[in-house]
């Protein structure tokens, strides 16, 4: 490698073919599935002023301590790149007046986000997410239905056989403060043993402990107490209702205490989709009910529920199932002689008007032309001669099969649709 060739910068990727189809597959599939669940798209600023993440996202997350990319730009505002899609959402639902009337709105994104992290498999510094928020709905059933349109997603892309749907609630504050307490008393007695930053945390936000990665603590998280017994009538009546609605939409789930969420601005429902075909990464779509953002954010109490996924870690599951979708092949049209190369882009025009992919090699003779056709793994080549031109005629080359016959050009759309 030549020392001064430029790479891409550390924990970004170049997207490009099959990587690229996978990416667009899963877009596609989540803007159409989206739709059927009455969801509208929205796109929101790449970077935001730095207070739209700040205030909301939470002093302890991680996202917030560790990951952001801020800087001032020259005017010498503080910007950040989005490190994810929800609050944007919310700053818009407010910037736009849009938190009276009609509510709920049902909103889907999709688009890149940025983390300063350690890179790893599944893990970039800029990586893209879908997502959809249920925005101006505080029933148990906008949570289920959030989930079951995450879950059709994944079963629409064939990756849903190995994912699992693991839902927890955080309650509600009541039962938060009850639950607080006693992951206080609990990992107080076991101070010592907890990684230097789950210290920090035991003092600031004991719940995120329940969420580290570190293998220390990860021992003591599992014998930790369970929101559980700390729920309220009220939480434990919307956490129950939630997941017989999700039955209702025959979405399969375990209930899993240990989830939390890495953002601090959740209560009730919480949720993952995980995967062990990912290694460490195994978090797919991930999300819960915040009903405290769009009011931080300046607006009035507006309860809210959704989920982001990471859109490189469902293109990994698509490559691991052997789903890749492979592009639509070609016709290429191929002119010998003089008349022909007028009548080629005629020619060319009337397949692409009728949705068919054509191409034409810029130069060359018959045989050039024939190689770029094979090249571009054409499926047909339709050949025009000059002679047969004057019939309205060309021949027509199936390059799977290796027959060739001749046909009439203006049946030439219809016979390849
Ligand atoms: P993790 O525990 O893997 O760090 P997170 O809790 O930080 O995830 P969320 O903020 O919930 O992740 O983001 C939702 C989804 O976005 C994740 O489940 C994952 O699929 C994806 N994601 C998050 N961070 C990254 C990243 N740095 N690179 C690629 N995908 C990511
Ligand atoms: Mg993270």
């Amino acid at each position: 490698m030549a020392p001064n060739l430029l790479q891409p910068p550390r924990g970004t990727h170049d997207l490009i073919g099959e990587d690229f189809a996978r990416h667009h597959a899963v877009i596609d599939t989540a803007r159409r599935i989206a739709r059927l669940y009455g969801f509208a798209e929205w796109a929101t600023p790449i970077f935001e002023d730095t207070r739209v993440f700040g205030r909301t996202l939470g002093d302890t997350s991680d996202v917030v301590t560790k990951e952001m990319y801020t800087f001032e730009d020259r005017g010498g505002e503080s910007v950040t790149l989005r490190p994810e899609g929800t609050a944007g959402i919310c700053r818009a639902l407010v910037s736009n007046g849009l938190t009276q009337g009609m509510l709920p709105r049902k909103v889907f994104y999709a688009g890149p986000m940025f983390r300063y992290e350690r890179p790893q498999k599944g893990r970039q510094r800029q990586f893209h997410q879908i997502g959809m928020e249920v925005l101006g709905a505080a029933e148990p059933l906008s949570d289920a239905e959030v989930i079951a349109c995450g879950w059709h997603i994944q079963r629409e892309l064939g990756v849903d056989e190995g994912t699992v749907l693991e839902v927890n609630t955080l309650g509600d504050t009541p039962s938060r403060e009850a639950y607080r307490a006693a992951l206080v008393a609990y990992f107080s007695a076991h101070r010592e043993a907890l990684s230097p930053e789950s210290q920090v945390r035991l003092d600031k936000n004991p719940m995120r402990i329940l969420d580290s990665k570190e293998a220390q603590d990860r021992a003591l998280v599992a014998d930790a107490p369970t929101i559980f017994a700390h729920l309220t009538d009220e939480a434990r009546a919307f956490f129950d209702a939630v997941c017989s609605y999700l039955t209702g939409f025959g979405v399969p789930f375990r209930i899993n205490p240990r989830i939390v969420r890495g953002l601090d601005y959740y209560s009730h429902t919480a949720f993952e989709f995980v995967t062990e075909r990912l290694g460490a990464q195994g978090t797919v779509m991930a999300g819960g009910r915040y009903n405290g953002l769009v009011e931080s954010m300046g607006g009035p109490p507006t309860p809210a529920v959704g989920w982001a996924a990471g859109i490189e870690r469902l293109a990994m599951l698509l490559e691991a199932s052997g789903r890749t979708p492979a592009p639509p092949r070609a016709v290429a049209v191929i002119p010998v002689g003089d008349a022909a190369e007028g009548a080629a882009l005629e020619v060319l025009q009337a397949l692409r008007s009728a949705g068919i992919v054509a191409e034409i090699a810029y130069k060359g003779n018959l045989k050039r032309r024939m190689e770029r056709a094979n090249r571009i793994a054409a499926r047909y080549a339709v050949i025009l001669g000059d002679a047969e031109l004057t019939e309205g005629r060309a021949q027509l080359r199936d390059l799977d099969a290796g027959t060739q016959e001749s046909i009439l050009l203006a049946e030439l759309p219809a016979r390849l649709s």
